[in-house]
């Protein structure tokens, strides 16, 4: 285990090694080395990047045997046997951080709420970690902040020791070395899933885990943790969380968005949600004003519609193309037409290049509207159709609108002559 120079000391950032096997990982080129600081994706931290003689290394994964397969941009030349690396410290580092921190918080969870961490996940922006239990409340989920956050203020040292697992069942019968007698005090907070030597990472007097990751000395080098979010997953939490320069970063970004809206909000910061909130009312307010008002427009459009229509044998023919209209007043409009009796209404209007077209007639005029529509806009290209009394097509460019509106009024002329 010596060749993972990490294992022994996490801020290692660079090593000499010789080459010891080229091979090829999907088909990309890697190499084995005598030794190596490169942490290898495993345990759910993820991989190192960095680069051996210059050349990039851009993944590092953990190969059948065990050895670390360090992931080429492009292979090493043929004569390199020995090589200088350097792993990407901002990126280690960072992962140092959100790990540590996922330890501290893990233990938190468990002393405050009772809860075990059942899975967690590094994301390159997020961390997340479910816990195993009944949905938490904001003040929980703030509480167990608070407390995880002293810690990391009280500075606590961390420290990564082996012990060996095979002995510490024997160490009962037998008394033992120091390092046995240590295993069987130690309180694991899950159970490990390896045998023989366990490597243990433990946050001085607070959180003893089995683990293979590379972490910061102190806890004050986590610097911050901060909760962002909870989501609930089947009888699960799932707590969304950043540490260090992360929660840094997050903070920023955060009060970056605050003072803009502040500033669209012309108010200070605290002031921000209770202008929204009134904002909203007044908006939804307006809105309402707006509905009533257009209301009233339609009714007076209506009846100049109406005034103004044709009279076709008792009936009143309205056609109108209305270009700035919605499709939605269009049926307002001749919903409202046809209220009155003896009214046939044709309306067409324009949004976005496209005419929409309407017809609707009053219950007591014995005319087709559906196929009226089907034939009218079949000769501009258009299509659509509906019941006796209303229908609505489309299709039609807009420059012929017009056009389809005068030949749908011939054609209930012809109608009330034949
Ligand atoms: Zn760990």
């Amino acid at each position: 285990m010596n060749d993972r120079l990490y294992y022994e000391d996490a801020y290692n950032k660079t090593f000499i090694a010789q080459v010891t096997e080229r091979v090829a990982l999907r088909g990309q080129p890697a190499v084995r080395l005598s030794r190596s600081a490169f942490y290898p994706t495993s345990g759910g931290q993820p991989h190192d990047t960095g680069r051996l003689n210059g050349t990039p290394v851009v993944d590092a994964q953990v190969g059948p045997d065990g050895a670390v397969l360090h992931v080429l941009a492009h292979p090493l030349p043929e004569e390199t046997a020995t090589v200088a690396g350097q792993i990407d410290w901002p990126r280690r580092y960072d992962h140092m951080q959100q790990h540590s921190g996922q330890h501290l918080l893990s233990q938190a969870f468990y002393r405050h709420l009772g809860l075990e961490t059942v899975a967690i996940h590094f994301g390159d922006v997020l961390n997340t970690l479910d816990l195993d239990g009944p949905p938490l409340s904001p003040q929980q989920l703030a509480a167990v902040e608070a407390a995880a956050n002293e810690i990391v203020w009280q500075n606590r040292p961390l420290r990564a020791y082996w012990i060996a697992e095979t002995e510490r069942a024997k160490s009962r019968l037998t008394g033992a070395r120091a390092t046995v007698a240590r295993a069987t005090t130690i309180p694991l907070r899950r159970a490990p899933n390896v045998n023989g030597q366990i490597r243990i990472v433990e946050i001085d007097k607070f959180d003893w885990s089995a683990c293979g990751g590379t972490h910061v000395r102190r806890t004050g080098e986590i610097g911050l943790i901060a909760l962002l979010r909870i989501e609930k997953r089947r009888g699960k939490s799932r707590v969304h969380f950043v540490c260090g320069r992360r929660a840094l970063r997050d903070a920023a970004h955060r009060r970056a968005l605050l003072a803009e809206a502040a500033g669209l909000l012309d108010a200070g910061v605290s002031d921000v949600p209770a202008l929204v909130l009134k904002q909203q009312e007044a908006l939804r307010n307006a809105h309402k004003e707006l509905q009533t008002q257009r209301e009233t427009l339609l009714q007076y459009q209506a009846r100049e519609l109406l005034a103004t229509a044709e009279t076709v044998a008792g009936l009143r023919l309205v056609a109108r193309a209305l270009s700035d209209a919605e499709p939605a007043t269009l049926q307002r409009l001749a919903a409202a037409l046809t209220a009155e009796p003896g009214v046939v209404a044709l309306l067409g209007c324009a949004q976005r290049g496209k005419g929409t077209v309407i017809f609707a007639r009053s219950a007591d005029v014995p005319l087709h509207v559906g196929s009226l529509l089907r034939d009218a806009l079949k000769q501009f290209g258009g299509g659509g159709g509906g019941r006796p009394h209303f229908a609505q097509g489309g299709g039609v460019p807009t420059e012929k609108l017009a056009a389809a509106l005068r030949v749908a009024s011939e054609a209930v002329r012809r109608a009330d002559r034949q």
